[in-house]
C-alpha cells in the first residue's frame, strides 16, 4: 500500500489511504452518482471514438486548476491500456513523468500517460483501443505507483489539457472502470464457484447473489452497477440447496439448485432481465458445478452416489442434452470447474477419500477419463493465474493445500499454505491478475493473496467471523466482493482498494437467509 501518494501535478499531496477511506464511505454511489457517467450513454455516439478503460483503480486526484490530468492509483505492474485507437507519437523518458507515452487519436485529441515503469509501445506504433501499452510505475516526480492521465486537444504540449473524466465519459467510459470494457470487451471470467452461496454479474454489470436457505433460495441484487443492494427476495425452489450459476452465451444468467432428489434450474428471460420460474433439471444428486464451453454452450456436472454425471446445451442459449455418465468420478464429490486459456473446461471432484479431475481434450470437445489428483479433503476452489496456469486449493484437517500447473500439461506437487482447517473455499482474481483465496470455517474467515501476478502467496490473514460457506465475485469496476454465510445470515465485504476492504456487514436492512 503506497503512503503519501502524489505526483508532480498534485499540490494537495493527500495520502491515498485517506482518500480511499473517504471513497469507501460513498462507494455504493461512487460510479452511478457521477453526472459524467449518467451523461455517457447519451453522448457516446457523438464523441470522437469509443474509448477503452485506461487502467483499473481509483481516481485519487481529479483534474483541477492545480492538476492537469487525473491520477489513478494502482499497484506496480498493473496494466495500462490505450484509451482509443491511434498512433504513438511519444514513448520514452520525459521530465517529471520519468517516462511517458502519447497517443494521437483519429479525432485529433492526444492522451498522455505518465510515471509507468515499463513501456510496451514505440513511436510510430499503431495501437487499438484497449491495447496494453505500459505497466504502472512511480517513475519521475511521484511518491507511489499510479497512472497520471492527461488529455490534450491536439499534439501541442504547451496548452493546458482538458478534464479526462468527461472526455472519457463522452466516449463511454466512467471511472473507476474495468479493463477490457469498451469497444472490444473481454468475456467475463467464468466458471464461478458453486456452493450454498453464489454470485455472478448480470450482462449490465450488476452483481446478483443467491443463498440457500432452509425454506428455499433467496436472492438480492445491486440496484446500480458497483452499487448498493436490494432487499432479499425469496424465490422458493429446493430447500437447503447446493447452487451453481453460469452465463448463457447471450449474457442471461442461469441458476441451478440441487437438494437431494430435487434438481431445478431457472434463468433470466433476457440479459439483465427478470427470471423464469423453477423448472425440473434432473432427478437429484449431491453437488453441482456449471461452466461455459468455448462456443458458449453451458455444461453442468452433478455428483451422486454413482459418481459424476453431466449434461450440456446442444446449442448456445438453447435446450439441453440428456444426462450422461462421465465414466466415474468420486461418489458425492464436491465439484469445481475452470477454463484453460485455450477454452477447454476442466472439472475437479473431491470427497473425503478421493480427489480426481477430468478435462476436455479439445475446445467444446470430448472429455478425458478421470485421473487421480490428490487425496481426499473437505472443499476445493480452482482459479487461474494471470498467465493462464490453473491453480487448485483444497482444505482438510491440516489446513489448506494448493497445487498449480507448471506448464499447460503438468502440475506441481501439493504444497501446504496453512489456513483454516476443514474450511470452505473460494477464490477470485484482482484486476491486476493476482489470485486471492478466501476460507471460512465455524471459527474464522481468512484470506491470502499473491504478492504479484503469478507470484507466491503471503500469509493467511483474518478476514471475518466464522460461518458456513463463502463465495467471491468481481464488480464491474474490478473490485472483488465476498459473501459469507452463517446461521445468522449473509455478510459481505468488498475491496475499497487493492489491499483495503470494507467492514463485514449485512447486504441491506435484513440479515438474509440462515445458511447451515
Ligand atoms: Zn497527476
Amino acid at each position: 500500500m503506497p503512503h503519501g501518494l502524489h505526483c508532480l501535478h498534485d499540490r494537495s499531496r493527500r495520502a491515498l489511504r485517506f482518500v480511499l477511506a473517504a471513497a469507501a464511505a460513498v462507494l455504493p454511489s461512487l460510479v452511478t452518482a457521477s453526472p459524467a457517467t449518467a451523461h455517457a450513454a447519451q453522448t457516446a455516439q457523438v464523441a470522437g471514438f469509443a474509448a477503452a478503460c485506461p487502467t483499473a483503480g481509483f481516481v485519487f486526484q481529479h483534474y483541477s486548476d492545480s492538476h492537469d490530468g487525473i491520477d489513478i492509483a494502482n499497484d506496480y505492474g498493473a496494466p495500462i491500456y490505450a484509451v482509443g485507437d491511434g498512433e504513438v507519437i511519444n514513448s520514452g523518458p520525459a521530465q517529471g513523468y520519468g517516462q511517458w507515452i502519447r497517443i494521437l487519436h483519429p479525432d485529433g485529441t492526444v492522451t498522455e500517460y505518465g510515471h509507468m515503469y515499463r513501456r510496451e509501445v514505440a513511436v510510430g506504433d499503431r495501437v487499438t483501443a484497449g491495447q496494453l501499452i505500459a505497466l504502472v510505475g512511480s517513475e519521475g516526480q511521484s511518491s507511489g505507483p499510479h497512472l497520471h492521465l492527461r488529455v490534450r486537444v491536439d499534439t501541442s504540449t504547451d496548452k493546458r489539457g482538458i478534464d479526462p473524466e468527461p472526455y472519457l465519459a463522452e466516449r463511454g467510459v466512467g471511472l473507476p472502470c474495468t479493463p477490457g470494457t469498451g469497444p472490444r470487451p473481454k468475456p467475463l471470467v467464468y466458471p464461478v464457484e458453486s456452493g450454498r452461496v453464489v454470485s455472478a454479474r448480470s450482462a449490465d454489470g450488476r452483481l446478483e447473489v443467491f443463498a440457500a436457505g432452509a425454506d428455499g433460495v433467496h436472492h438480492a441484487w445491486q440496484s446500480q452497477v458497483n452499487g448498493a443492494w436490494s432487499e432479499w427476495e425469496p424465490l422458493g425452489g429446493p430447500k437447503g440447496a447446493e447452487l451453481a450459476i453460469a452465463p448463457n452465451a447471450d449474457g442471461r444468467l442461469e441458476l441451478l439448485a440441487l437438494s437431494g432428489d430435487v434438481f431445478q434450474h431457472r434463468y433470466q428471460t433476457s440479459p439483465s432481465g427478470g427470471w423464469s420460474g423453477w423448472e425440473g433439471f434432473g432427478t437429484g444428486g449431491r453437488y453441482v458445478a456449471a461452466g461455459a464451453n468455448g462456443d458458449g454452450r453451458l455444461e453442468v456436472f452433478a455428483s451422486g452416489p454413482e459418481g459424476v454425471f453431466h449434461r450440456y446445451q446442444t446449442a448456445p442459449n438453447s435446450g439441453w442434452s440428456g444426462w450422461e455418465p462421465t465414466g466415474g468420478g468420486p461418489a458425492a464429490g464436491r465439484l469445481g470447474m475452470e477454463k484453460s486459456p485455450d477454452g477447454r473446461l476442466e472439472v475437479f471432484a473431491l470427497n473425503d477419500k478421493v480427489f480426481q479431475h477430468q478435462y476436455q481434450t479439445a475446445v467444446n470437445g470430448g472429455w478425458s477419463s478421470w485421473e487421480d489428483f490428490g487425496v481426499g479433503g473437505h472443499d476445493l476452489t480452482v482459479d487461474h493465474n494471470a498467465d493462464g496456469r490453473l491453480e487448485v486449493f483444497a482444505s482438510g484437517p491440516e489446513g489448506v493445500f494448493h497445487r498449480y500447473q507448471t506448464n499447460p500439461t503438468s502440475w506441481s506437487g501439493w504444497e501446504p499454505t496453512r489456513g483454516p482447517a476443514g474450511s470452505m473455499l473460494t477464490s477470485d482474481r484482482t484486476p491486476d491478475g493476482r489470485v486471492e483465496v478466501f476460507a471460512i470455517n465455524g471459527d474464522v474467515a481468512m484470506h491470502m493473496w499473491q504478492t504479484g501476478a503469478n507470484a507466491a502467496y503471503g500469509d493467511w490473514t483474518g478476514f471475518g467471523v466464522g460461518g458456513t460457506e463463502i463465495t467471491a465475485a468481481t464488480n464491474a469496476d474490478g473490485r472483488i466482493e465476498v459473501f459469507g454465510t452463517s446461521r445468522a445470515g449473509v455478510h459481505h465485504r468488498w475491496q475499497t482498494g487493492f489491499s483495503t476492504w470494507s467492514e463485514w456487514s449485512w447486504l441491506n436492512s435484513s440479515t438474509g437467509p440462515a445458511v447451515t
